[in-house]
């Protein structure tokens, strides 16, 4: 049986989409994206592509579907994302539907999409938005019974606000911490961001991942504006193509092709880790199912 047409259990299939946007409204100095501006025809594609793909998850009424919108850039800042939020979270078919997103945008028009469904992945970033701000915007979406969860990368310039807004939360948001790319941390450093969020051991160290099993390519796959599917963001091979229907004969169990895995998108789904039960019920958002008693 394709692993796609099963119900139930954890068996749906999970989809990473990421189309053409690579701009964003912040400037962070970590991040390549910083301040980039999309012209007007790469902005016309990307909403082009995304109405392709909410028109193709719409009508796959045969496969229990969840997405996470995973933009180089910032996608809320653009009304078709806002809306496909809101469209995708309505069908009954779509068991999740989430964005990685810097919360810069109002989230009013969340009140559109049903609370159950829709979820947002934020992140904090020090420096381009005060606390009080982004707070602020967290407040909303507990009012509006939102899920979420609230990130921030493990700089040591970082650590007195990713406190501050830790004490500032309430208990039952889940705060996660990335190990800052390229950054080792020694026992101390690691002690001290793990204080911050208990799950920081998973993101400190990259995990050696060749030839182990992984979802990625069976449950879960990562689909480009074009339609392109690939196993996973990491591995650049493609597998198939969302729009022809060859995705569907592409999905089996496979192993890892890559030395290691370093992002929590990608190795969530590293199935030595387990960590598929760890989020389980909030996979694509990043909540561990025990949060905030785990
Ligand atoms: S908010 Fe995200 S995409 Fe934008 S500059 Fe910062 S890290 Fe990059
Ligand atoms: S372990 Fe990571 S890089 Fe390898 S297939 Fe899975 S998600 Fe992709």
């Amino acid at each position: 049986m394709n692993p796609a047409d099963r119900c139930g259990g954890e068996a749906g299939l999970a989809i990473l989409y990421r189309g053409p946007l690579a701009s964003c409204n912040y400037d962070c100095p970590y991040c390549p994206f910083a301040k980039r501006r999309d012209p007007p025809e790469l902005l016309a594609e990307d909403r082009a592509a995304l109405a392709r793909f909410t028109g193709w998850v719409a009508a796959s009424t045969d496969v229990r579907l969840s997405v996470l919108f995973t933009p180089w850039g910032e996608g809320l800042t653009r009304r078709w994302y806002r809306d496909a939020m809101v469209s995708l979270s309505h069908l009954p078919h779509v068991e999740r539907v989430v964005i990685q997103t810097n919360l810069a945008a109002r989230v009013d028009w969340l009140a559109d999409a049903d609370p159950a469904r829709a979820a947002l992945w934020t992140t904090y970033h020090p420096g381009q938005v005060t606390r009080e701000r982004f707070l602020a915007r967290c407040a909303r979406l507990a009012e509006l019974g939102v899920r979420f969860s609230v990130g921030v990368v493990g700089l040591p310039e970082h650590l007195d606000e990713a406190r501050a807004l830790r004490a500032a939360l309430p208990p039952e948001v889940y705060l996660w911490v990335n190990a800052a790319e390229g950054r080792s941390y020694d026992a101390a450093e690691e002690a001290t961001w793990t204080a911050l969020d208990p799950l920081f051991g998973n993101s400190v160290r990259p995990h050696l991942s060749l030839d182990r099993p992984c979802h990625a390519g069976e449950t879960a796959i990562s689909v480009l504006g074009d339609g392109t599917v690939r196993r996973c963001h990491f591995v650049p091979e493609p597998i198939g193509n969302l729009y022809d229907g060859s995705w569907r004969t592409a999905l089996r169990p496979r192993t890892c092709v890559n030395a290691v895995c370093d992002c929590h998108i990608g190795y969530v789904h590293l199935k030595p880790l387990g960590l598929r039960d760890v989020f389980a019920g909030g996979l694509l958002e990043r909540i561990p199912a025990a949060w905030p008693n785990g």
